[in-house]
């Protein structure tokens, strides 16, 4: 989005103005990467940072048609080895565990379809080919998802989707010390352990709150050696930047898994992505995982 049409858009009223500390994308040097999508409210595109299940609904589908297939955090572990060679990895996530990322019709228990989770379910019912699943980083500075939290996590992880940790009580990583980090990441743990028990195991993914890693670097290394009951607490980190990080950062295990970009889709359509010079090439050759797609006018 050129900044011209971003700002249009906003005081149109069709987005919320972007965080001052927003940037414009930047093509990374390297030759593909996974684009990671960041969705906060689905209701009312006109709450701040909201899209509309409709909206949701039209990504999906622009994201299938494209060529893309849905991975989560935990497949970085195994290098996406599920991917088919012609597709090409798209991870979705949800921040913050709002009651519009998982909620029960009244009465009835059942799953909302206007809801995040029913959107997306309703979506993998009718195109199963198209992957794995959703990331919902929940904080617990607030009740996760209204109420029925247990229930709601567990059938989150039940129907493939994962869970991902977003801290205790939402704190900004660059206000607080080390100590803050541990209680912030442990500390919710700890409450995700009253409901998942030893699921909790696949609670490793980490969304900064408020989108921003610790300032400097050393907080990789941190990262890296923190640990809860004698595993790792964290396997992989998200921020909120606006970039598309490449394969090679992600997928080697290397301390760039903990500073993984994603891009707020308030700000950004997936029309928008489909142009960015490092996701899509010219040609029809692709050769592996890492290959860019080829462009699909
Ligand atoms: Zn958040």
């Amino acid at each position: 989005m050129t900044g011209l049409f971003a700002a249009a858009l906003v005081s149109a009223g069709v987005f919320p103005a972007p965080p001052l500390e927003y940037r414009e994308p930047v093509p990374v040097d390297h030759p593909s990467g996974i684009p990671v999508l960041c969705y906060h409210h689905v209701g009312s595109s006109a709450v701040p940072y909201g899209v509309s299940p409709y909206r949701l609904r039209g990504d999906l589908e622009a994201l299938y048609e494209n060529g893309f297939y849905l991975v989560t955090p935990r497949d970085l572990e195994n290098r996406l080895m599920q991917v088919p060679r012609d597709r090409r990895p798209v991870m979705i996530t949800f921040d913050d565990g709002w009651e519009d990322h998982c909620r029960f019709l009244p009465g009835t228990g059942e799953l909302d379809p206007l809801c995040a989770l029913g959107v997306v379910e309703g979506f993998l019912d009718e195109h199963p080919d198209f992957g794995g699943g959703v990331t919902f980083f929940v904080s617990w500075d607030k009740t996760p998802f209204g109420e029925d939290t247990g229930e709601k996590l567990n059938l989150i992880l039940d129907l493939g989707h994962e869970v991902g940790n977003h801290s205790l009580s939402h704190a900004q990583f660059q206000l607080i010390s080390e100590d803050g980090w541990r209680r912030q990441i442990n500390g919710a743990l700890d409450r995700f352990a009253k409901y998942l028990g030893m699921r909790t195991g696949e609670v490793r993914a980490l969304a900064y709150p408020g989108g921003q890693p610790p300032r400097g670097g050393a907080f990789r290394g941190f990262m890296a050696g923190l640990t809860w009951r004698r595993r790792p607490s964290v396997t992989s980190a998200f921020v909120v930047d606006g970039k598309v990080t490449g394969f090679s950062r992600v997928l080697d295990g290397g301390p760039e898994r903990f500073h993984i970009g994603r891009i707020d889709m308030s700000l950004y359509s997936v029309g928008h992505l489909l142009q960015w010079s490092n996701l899509m090439v010219a040609g029809t050759g692709r050769t592996g995982i890492r290959s860019p797609l080829p462009w699909r006018p």
